[in-house]
């Protein structure tokens, strides 16, 4: 089977898109021009007026009717995913509801956290009256990745509407139809005024959109198009919320779950294709336990199996080009001497990578070093938690990481260099919608979701009020009588 790659079609043409579980066509989409970019974000600032208009609570009420839609039709967009992406149903079912969720609690607490809080304006300043209250900032883009078309998007574009900003948002080129899907709902909803709007295209499209003059970007996707996004973005001092990619690691302490360890490797290192921004990738482990739970992952990787059948686990390797990634990583990983216990080079064909799990692989090495964005892991053996630590903040990247510890789990949190921690347990801060979501260094910066999300999509205005005339104060001159 030859794995077919979307081709880029020049601008001001259409694009089509194509299941990578089938190579079937399953949409054509238009390839947004920069004329039409502007002029969508053009409407989008009159819409963002409207919106902002409708205050908390008539914001809320149609979040939470969008809410409902998206759950009604789970299945519908559930399909769109699976058509565009190849994964099974139950990754798709498991996106789409964790990010509706999202939906609900901005909708809910938007007020709260944005609307007007009175702060104490101190001694000095005892005639003043100090609020500050968070407005929206107009107009936000967002630009999205494939791997998890529902749940990455929805997360800066719930609570930028929360704010009551208006969206443009640019789905991926290998996800238009999923971006559709929810846009379309949402216009069902709020038909008065484009409050979110579709734009489509590649990464010409996206730049046009940064280049737009919107009030704020949020991008979700790799690395390397975080840093051009920056850049552009500086040429208006457009602010960017980047929320970029990851290389995370999992730690095992001595007196660890180690069945429950091993489990979450294989689910955090191979679920979706090991295409999750947040997917374990390298694991650290304590020598006194290092052998059993070696044991443990080879043998429950050996039930794990890529396809397109309903009993295999996950799905195809989204993006072709990702296949020569994976195979890069694994080859290097064995030339410098790491052992393939599971899977290995062979085990990566044109559309589906089967699980690799690697040991006594240099910390040097790319698979260790750089995202590979594949179902592998490199497993190393650690003196102790010191040592998993120093290693696992060894990284240029820090989005999120996983400890197995049942004495001081949170003492080993705080400890790492990441946005986000779950302890004795898989990826868990993924699903609450109160944590803050983002990364350090080259994972990015800015927060979606939580309170911290609301507020990233909003400005802080500070309002000091006179509430008596004092006879010297220290904002004005002390005139003799
Ligand atoms: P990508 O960077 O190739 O593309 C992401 C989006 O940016 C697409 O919509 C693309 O069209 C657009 N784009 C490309 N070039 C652009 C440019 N110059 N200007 C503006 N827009 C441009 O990423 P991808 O392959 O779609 O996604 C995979 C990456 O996303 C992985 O690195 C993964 O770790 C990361 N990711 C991060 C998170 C997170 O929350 N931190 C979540 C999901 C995925």
């Amino acid at each position: 089977m030859t794995a077919v790659q979307p081709k880029p079609t020049p601008v001001g043409e259409t694009f089509d898109s194509l299941n990578p579980a089938t190579d079937e066509v399953v949409g054509t989409y238009a390839v947004h021009t920069a004329d039409e970019v502007r002029a969508a974000v053009e409407r989008a600032r009159g819409a963002a007026l409207w919106w902002e208009g409708l205050g908390y609570v008539g914001r809320a009420e149609r979040l939470q009717r969008w809410k409902g839609v998206l759950t009604r039709r789970l299945p519908q967009l559930c399909q769109a995913v699976r058509d565009e992406t190849g994964k099974p149903l139950r990754d798709a079912q498991l996106e789409s509801v964790l990010a509706i969720e999202h939906i609900s609690w901005a909708a809910k607490h938007a007020r709260k956290v944005l609307g007007r809080q009175r702060r104490s304006a101190g001694l000095l300043m005892a005639n003043q009256a100090a609020t500050v209250e968070y407005r929206p900032l107009g107009v936000v883009g967002v630009i999205g990745p494939w791997n998890y078309p529902v749940y990455t998007p929805l997360g800066s574009i719930t609570y930028a509407l929360a704010a009551g900003n208006a969206v443009v948002f640019k789905p991926s080129e290998y996800t238009p139809g999923v971006g559709k899907w929810l846009v379309d709902a949402f216009a069902e909803i709020v038909p008065e005024q484009p409050v979110l709007q579709l734009i489509t295209g590649f990464g010409e499209t996206g730049g046009a959109l940064v280049g737009a003059g919107v009030d704020k970007v949020a991008f979700t996707g790799s690395t390397a198009t975080g840093k051009k996004i920056m850049a552009a973005a500086a040429n208006t001092l457009t602010p960017v919320v980047i929320e970029a990619g990851g290389k995370d690691p999992l730690l095992v302490d001595v007196d660890a779950d180690l069945d429950a360890a091993a489990d979450a490797t294989v689910w955090g290192a191979f679920s979706n294709s090991g295409q999750t921004c947040i997917g374990v990738e390298r694991a650290y482990v304590h020598e006194r336990v290092y052998d059993d739970f070696v044991a443990k992952v080879v043998e429950k990787a050996k039930d794990v199996r890529a396809g397109s059948d309903a009993a295999a686990q996950y799905g195809p390797v989204t993006m072709p080009s990702q296949l020569g990634v994976i195979r890069r990583h694994i080859a290097d990983a064995v030339e410098r001497g790491g052992k393939a216990l599971v899977g290995g080079v062979d085990s990566v064909d044109d559309r589906y990578a089967q699980p690799t799990v690697l040991v006594d692989v240099p910390e040097d090495a790319e698979a260790v070093r750089e995202e590979t964005f594949g179902p592998t892991v490199t497993i190393a053996k650690v003196r102790d938690m010191d040592e998993a630590i120093e290693k696992a903040n060894a990284t240029k990247y820090g989005l999120g990481s996983t400890v197995f510890s049942k004495s001081r789990g949170v003492a080993l949190a705080s400890r790492l260099r990441a946005g986000m921690t779950s302890i004795n347990a898989p990826l868990s801060f993924a699903g609450i919608a109160s944590l803050p979501f983002g990364g350090v260094g080259e994972s990015g910066f800015g927060r979606i979701h939580g309170p911290e999300g609301l507020r990233e999509f909003s400005r802080p205005k500070a309002v000091a009020r006179q509430r008596f005339t004092a006879p010297i104060t220290l904002t004005s001159f002390n005139r003799k009588a």
